[in-house]
């Protein structure tokens, strides 16, 4: 079998670079080991994918090199890819500002992008295993469990570690390292924390819990909501610190963002001193969490007005509180990771077109990257401005 571009993948990236490929008028072949293609776009955003993020910038990304990304969403921007949704008729919701959801279900975004490679001619191939990648002259040679196929053009659009029982491998990698690449190391990225013992089975009695909180770790902030859940902390915000935190680092939460919880709690004492700590805290906080604050710290007596606290007193609540201070025992790894952080280093690739710089006929694109985004549709979007680049350049 002859193809002028192979594209290794049938994910957000490979679909994406293949329709625009085979638009381009080349013959293209989508190859995937998976009996289904798209399988982490139909489990994203909970089953409703969170295609992309109008406010996408590339201060929305992690990469040793953060100009790498910037011509490719440039060109394709999140409009883009809302025109093509909506071309497909399928409905979008805008849940939190920026972030657009589809209204039924993530299938409808797969449907959208086979169609898309059926119009475009492109074939795919699912539950193929490749063996090799080999250069031959000017072109490439897979080895595969369908037979050997040459292509002039070899496009990774494997992705990452993350969700291995979804078909996440490491072979893209590996075909970077075959060809000489760097490839930076790995660490699961959007994903929740462990706690340890005490921490952990205070985390369980709360689980399903959440507030909003600011959190902080390596001069990061991100101020979404916080989940507690049985085996740690999860959510919007744990998410997002997840990608910047490193193991044995220490997490500051603010469990009531922008409000001085001294001061308040100053306030309260002149204005209501005969008020209890926890009717102050009760009026802040799911009651099972504001319980659970004065089990904690049992130095609390309830029947004690704040009137009979002193500045010192309400200044350790002000601690505990605006900066609570965590060590998260571990994360839940790539079991439930949303992305890989780290990948094959983009200084080998053209920003352009996604070809290694010295052997055209070798292209990286999507998550195998490293380029990875924060939480709210910027992954998809990388994923498809890097395919949408690959794919007219091909
Ligand atoms: P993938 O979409 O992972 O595609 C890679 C493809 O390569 C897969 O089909 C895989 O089967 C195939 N493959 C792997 N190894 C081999 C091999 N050896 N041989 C052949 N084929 C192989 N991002 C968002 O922007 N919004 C969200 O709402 C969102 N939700 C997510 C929820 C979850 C639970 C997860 C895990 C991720 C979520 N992401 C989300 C991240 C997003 O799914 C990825 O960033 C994106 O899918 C990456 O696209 P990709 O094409 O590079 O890789």
């Amino acid at each position: 079998m002859i193809y002028d571009v192979v594209i290794i993948g049938a994910g957000a990236a490979g679909l994406m670079c293949a329709a625009q490929a085979g638009y381009a008028g080349k013959r293209v072949l989508v190859l995937d080991h998976a009996n289904k293609a798209g399988k982490k776009i139909l489990m994203s955003g909970g089953g409703r994918c969170n295609f992309t993020n109008l406010g996408t910038t590339p201060q929305h990304f992690y990469s040793s090199n953060p100009y790498f990304c910037i011509s490719a969403l440039k060109r394709y921007r999140p409009e883009h890819f809302v025109e093509l949704v909506e071309r497909h008729g399928v409905e979008h919701v805008e849940k939190t500002p920026g972030q657009l959801f589809c209204a039924t279900s993530a299938k409808e975004i797969v449907r959208a992008l086979l169609t898309e490679c059926e119009w475009a001619g492109a074939d795919i191939k699912l539950s193929t295993q490749i063996t090799r990648v080999a250069q031959q002259g000017s072109a490439m040679r897979l080895s595969t469990s369908i037979g050997n196929i040459d292509a002039g053009v070899v496009v990774v659009a494997c992705g990452g570690l993350s969700i291995p029982s979804m078909g996440a491998t490491g072979f893209g990698y590996d075909i970077a390292r075959q060809f000489g690449l760097e490839v930076f190391a790995t660490r699961p990225g959007l994903v929740p924390f462990t706690l340890s013992d005490t921490w952990k089975a205070r985390a369980a009695e709360l689980s399903g819990v959440s507030v909003p909180v600011a959190v902080s770790a390596n001069s990061r902030r991100f101020v979404e909501p916080m989940l507690f859940t049985h085996r740690g902390l999860s959510g919007p915000a744990m998410l997002q610190i997840s990608s910047v935190w490193q193991p044995g680092e220490n997490l500051t939460v603010d469990l009531l963002p922008g409000e001085s919880v001294a001061e308040s709690l100053r306030e309260a004492r002149q204005a209501t001193p005969k008020r209890q700590l926890s009717t102050w805290l009760g009026e802040r906080f799911p009651k099972r969490l504001a319980q659970a604050l004065l089990e904690w710290y049992p130095d609390h007596d309830p029947a004690r007005p704040l009137a009979q606290y002193a500045n010192a007193a309400l200044d350790e609540w002000g601690a505990r509180l605006n900066t609570w201070q965590l060590k998260p025992a571990g994360t839940e790894g790539w079991r439930t990771a949303e992305v890989t952080m780290g990948g094959v280093n983009t200084d080998a690739v053209s920003s352009k077109t996604f070809e290694v710089k010295g052997l055209p006929q070798l292209r990286f694109i999507g998550e195998v990257l490293d380029v990875t985004g924060e939480l709210g549709g910027y992954n998809f979007q990388w994923a498809w401005a890097s395919g949408v680049a690959c794919g007219q350049s091909c």
